[in-house]
């Protein structure tokens, strides 16, 4: 392991969010220093990192400034600009580098990329102008999601077509552009797995979650998802392909649909350690935010192994937080929370864990009911 970081070293993390904290604090206990690029010094991830830059994701005297203060640099953030990439990988080991992140930012290249490597998607249509939009809609038929090729998140930038008539207000309203219209798929469920892979091409990848959101916002991620072993390993291999054929260093989180035939679509990537995988921090022996760290600073990954079944749970905006006295007294709730200073709406506040012994995860109704005072509402 002649590349391995020594201890000590810094681990430069652009991005400031809860991702960032919860790779810092995994750094830490291997004996680095983290050092966040963030918007503001008291971000969520500067609070227990060793250093932190301050400045515009396209600031480059800021991000240069960065780069020339720590030994590798890695992302919980992919939305960075192009040249600010360039910028940094031309002063320090990028891991993932520049490549896997301009993929990552942009649905089209995304998809022909999944294409390209054999992995299935939702039939697609790139959409430049409203010209296109009629013909994508012809093509792929109705109803179909049109959505922002760049910069979307958590459903924002997207609207679901379900008559000709919807396409032009959605044309009008949706932006940035370009766009790509998918099929809408008439999902059985929604899963994702997260795969590590090392500077030595050497991967590690969690087993398959289920994940029900709502809002558009994830809501609960079940550790295993409750799908045939064959479907499971499937979407691990899926994950493993993309990730090696990309050339990831790092962590690629692919999120998938099984449609009603059982079959794997995948819809997205997140080179970064992902919400969907937060259980990993109490149900395995190395969690997602451990294998990113391992992976950038060139360590080995150990395998990625479940200790136990896990259902997560996001507490989001100032509801869930009001909470936290009564998730704190509930026997049974690992609590996370992220230190952020104002519980907007639609915020992600934290989360919570609650563990179970292999193959004693609850069932379909059985979820809500484990979660205490956090049992209310609906979601899928
Ligand atoms: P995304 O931003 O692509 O992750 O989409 C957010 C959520 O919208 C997904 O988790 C799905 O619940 C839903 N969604 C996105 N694309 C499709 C699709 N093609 N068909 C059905 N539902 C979709």
């Amino acid at each position: 392991m002649t590349d391995a970081l020594p201890p000590g070293s810094t681990i430069g993390i652009v991005g400031g969010g809860q991702l960032g904290r919860m790779s810092a604090m995994a750094a830490a206990r291997l004996g680095y220093r983290a050092h966040i690029f963030a918007t503001e010094a008291s971000s969520p991830a500067s609070q227990v990192s060793a250093a932190t830059t301050v400045g515009a994701y396209d600031d480059v005297d800021a991000l240069a400034r960065f780069a020339r203060d720590v030994d590798v640099v890695t992302f919980e953030f992919e939305n960075i600009s192009a040249a600010g990439l360039e910028l940094l990988a031309g002063i320090k080991p990028v891991r993932p580098g520049p490549a896997v992140l301009r993929a990552s930012q942009d649905r089209v290249t995304e998809k022909c990329f999944i294409n390209a490597v054999g992995g299935s998607t939702a039939s697609w249509a790139a959409v430049n102008n409203p010209d296109d939009l009629a013909s994508a809609v012809a093509e792929i038929g109705l109803p179909s999601v049109l959505k922002t090729t760049r910069l979307g998140y958590d459903g924002r930038g997207q609207a679901v077509l379900r008559e000709r008539g919807d396409a032009e207000a959605a044309w009008e309203r949706l932006a940035p552009r370009p766009l790509v219209l998918e099929a809408f798929v008439d999902f059985a469920c929604e899963i994702s797995v997260v795969v590590a892979r090392g500077l030595d091409g050497s991967v590690a990848a969690f087993d398959a979650v289920e994940n029900w959101h709502r809002h558009h916002i994830l809501d609960l991620t079940l550790a295993p998802a409750r799908i045939s072993a064959e479907l499971a390993e499937n979407a691990r291999a899926t994950a493993i392909r993309v990730a090696a054929g990309l050339g990831v260093v790092g962590l690629l989180a692919v999120e998938m649909f099984v449609d009603r035939d059982g079959k794997l679509l995948v819809n997205e990537l997140a080179p970064r350690p992902h919400n969907s995988g937060h259980w990993t921090i109490d149900a395995c022996p190395a969690s997602q935010f451990e294998m990113h760290i391992r992976a950038v600073a060139g360590l080995p990954l150990p395998p990625a192994t479940r200790h136990s079944d896990a259902v997560m749970k996001n507490l989001v905006g100032p509801d869930d937080l009001a909470l936290w006295p009564e998730i704190l007294a509930t026997p049974g709730l690992i609590p996370h929370l992220y230190g952020k200073a104002e519980a907007r709406p639609g915020r992600k506040m934290g989360h919570v864990t609650r563990l179970f012994p292999r193959g004693a995860l609850p069932g379909e109704h059985g979820v809500r009911a484990v979660l205490g005072v956090l049992a209310d509402g609906e979601s899928k």
